[in-house]
């Protein structure tokens, strides 16, 4: 009950604003097909309180034991996209990094400082990245360190503009390029701009897939274009709270600051959730 009012209270401080390029930041804010809330801008005040779950987490080890590896420990809130505990006894005190539009120019590197520092992260790939044998290489690296390798389409379209047969083909073609790259189809989908529909809800209902838009971002703005702005802002903005899912981009400037964002969240005693605790429905591979 717990986590169901914490959901509650976090939806009208969500950010949900596009996944978007550089050159299309003057998008309009994303809206989602699941959510009926009105979106807010990542400038709008908050009025979310977290200190009566706060007070119970403690600072734990960025890396989970490899004898849990097995059993799920999250879940995504499919209203919200916070990474919440399945049950009491798990630390709530989570953050999600989520790197989309991958793998384009900064991908590699992004997971190669990751990987350092063993922070977890998934990956959400287009299709169109990964047809030419250099695009597949890089998400070839990208699986070999470990990193979840998530369905972000394959030529990131709004799916609301397009038909169902093609936001099928959209869905499904990256997740056999991706297959083919790595054997393993993704658990994971995130819908560009946030959009989802009904067409890519049955869909991930299809293919076992959980889809999770995200909690806040910035590295899309003009304000948050350089390393520094961007690890402060991702690191002291008041919608870091527990669960935060995190979104960043296959971007110079966030290449450059990720190592400060994923320590500053440990300093700030944040378990950077590995995504293999998050649940996803069972399935064969
Ligand atoms: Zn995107």
């Amino acid at each position: 009950m717990k986590t169901i009012l914490l959901g509650v209270s976090l939806m009208s401080a969500l950010i949900l604003s596009g996944c978007q390029t550089a050159d299309t930041a003057a998008e309009s804010s994303a809206t989602s097909s699941n959510t009926s809330e009105s979106q807010s801008s990542s400038t709008e005040e908050s009025s979310t309180s977290e200190e009566s779950s706060e007070a119970q987490s403690s600072i734990e080890s960025m890396e989970e034991p490899a004898d849990t590896q097995e059993a799920f420990r999250y879940h995504i809130n499919p209203t919200t996209s916070v990474v919440e505990p399945i049950d009491e006894a798990v630390d709530p005190k989570v953050a999600l990094l989520t790197f989309d539009d991958s793998p384009d120019q900064h991908a590699v590197e992004i997971a190669e400082q990751l990987k350092a520092i063993n922070a977890p992260a998934i990956f959400f790939v287009n299709g169109m990245y990964i047809e030419s044998d250099e695009g597949k290489a890089k998400l070839k690296q990208i699986y070999d360190m470990g990193f979840e390798i998530g369905n972000h389409t394959q030529t990131h379209p709004n799916l609301s503009t397009i038909s169902p047969e093609k936001q099928r083909e959209e869905i499904l073609q990256t997740n056999q390029l991706i297959y083919e790259v790595t054997g393993e189809k993704p658990h994971f989908f995130r819908a560009p701009h946030g959009v989802t529909t009904e067409t890519s809800d049955a869909v991930m209902a299809e293919e076992g897939m959980v889809s999770m838009n995200w909690t806040y971002g910035y590295d899309w703005e003009a304000d948050y274009q350089t390393s520094e702005s961007l690890s402060d802002i991702m690191l002291n903005t008041e919608y870091l709270n527990n669960g935060a899912n995190l979104l960043m981009h296959d971007r110079s400037w966030t290449n450059e600051a990720v190592v400060s964002i994923a320590e500053g969240l440990i300093e700030k005693g944040f378990t950077l959730v590995d995504p293999n605790l998050i649940e996803s429905p069972e399935r064969e591979e």
